[in-house]
C-alpha cells in the first residue's frame, strides 16, 4: 500500500488506494460523481468556504504562517486579507479567547492514520489527538451552529452535525483511531465548532457511544455496494441533481411534475 504523508494524503493516488470519510460521503451522495473524481476526469470547483476552513485549521495546527505563504490569493497587494476572508481571523480569535476550547485543542495535530474497517483500508487525518486525555477532536467551521437542516429521508429538521455527516465522521475516526493504536475502547470524540457569523458562535459538541455504534453499523451496511462500484463491478448510479450530474445531464424521458420534489 501507498505510504501516506502530508504531501500525498489528498492525492488522487491515495484516494484510489484508500477509502476515506469524504470519499464515503461522495459515494453516498452520488456514485457517478465519486467515480468521475477518482478517475481524475472531474474536479470539484474551487470553493471559498473550504479555504476559510483550511485557514482556521492551519491556525489550530500552528502552521498559519506557512499557509499564508502558500495561499497568496487570500491577500490583497497590500498584504491584507481580502474582506471575504477577514471573517476567518475573527473565527480564530473566537476560538483563541476560549480557555475550554484551547484546552481541548491541545495534543498531536493532523495525525494521519490508516486502519482496516468494513472490508477496506481507510485513511484519516485526526485534527487533534490527545493520548493522556484519551480524546480526539475535530474542528469545524460552519455557517451557523444552531441552524435547522431539512432531512428528506427522516422527514424532519436535523442539526448541522447530522446534516453534514459529522457524527458519522466522528464515529468512524473513533473506530479507526482505536484500531490503529490497538486500544479496547473508543476515545472521547468532540467537535469544536465555530460559526462564520459576525460575531462568530462556538460550541463543543459531544456524542454518545450508542450513536457511534449505529453509525459504524450503517457504514458496514453500505460498504459492499460502494466497493462493488469502486472496483468497477457495478455501474455507478447518478444522483441526478449534483453539480456533476447537471453538467453531464442528457434527457431521454419526461418527468411527472409530482416527482420534482421526490
Ligand atoms: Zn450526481
Amino acid at each position: 500500500m501507498l505510504d501516506l504523508n502530508n504531501s500525498n494524503y489528498f492525492s488522487l493516488e491515495a484516494d484510489q488506494v484508500y477509502m476515506s470519510n469524504s470519499q464515503y460521503k461522495d459515494f453516498i451522495d452520488c456514485e457517478a460523481r465519486a467515480m468521475a473524481k477518482l478517475s481524475g476526469a472531474w474536479h470539484e470547483p474551487h470553493n471559498d468556504a473550504l479555504l476559510v476552513g483550511s485557514y482556521v485549521h492551519a491556525w489550530a495546527e500552528g502552521t498559519l504562517d506557512e499557509f499564508k505563504k502558500s495561499n497568496p490569493e487570500l491577500f490583497t497587494n497590500k498584504g491584507e486579507l481580502y474582506a471575504k476572508y477577514k471573517n476567518a481571523d475573527q473565527m480564530i480569535e473566537t476560538l483563541a479567547n476560549d480557555p475550554f476550547i484551547m484546552f481541548l485543542l491541545q495534543g498531536e495535530k493532523e495525525r494521519i492514520i490508516t486502519a482496516e474497517f468494513a472490508g477496506v483500508v481507510w485513511k484519516a487525518k485526526l485534527d487533534v489527538r490527545n493520548q493522556e486525555g484519551e480524546r480526539i477532536v475535530d474542528l469545524k467551521t460552519v455557517r451557523d451552529i444552531r441552524g435547522k437542516h431539512w432531512d428528506n429521508d427522516l422527514r424532519c429538521y436535523v442539526s448541522f452535525v447530522e446534516a453534514f455527516g459529522y457524527l458519522r465522521q466522528m464515529a468512524l475516526y473513533s473506530e479507526l483511531e482505536r484500531l490503529y493504536y490497538g486500544h479496547s475502547h473508543w476515545y472521547e470524540s468532540y467537535i469544536v465548532a465555530v460559526s462564520k457569523e459576525d460575531p462568530p458562535d462556538k460550541e463543543v459538541i459531544g456524542m454518545d457511544t450508542h450513536r457511534i455504534e449505529e453509525e459504524l453499523v450503517e457504514i458496514e451496511r453500505k460498504m459492499p455496494q460502494i466497493l462493488d462500484v469502486k472496483s468497477g463491478l457495478v455501474e455507478p448510479k447518478r444522483c441526478g441533481t449534483c453539480r456533476y450530474c447537471r453538467e453531464t445531464k442528457q434527457l431521454s424521458k419526461v418527468v411527472h411534475y409530482m416527482d420534482l420534489l421526490a
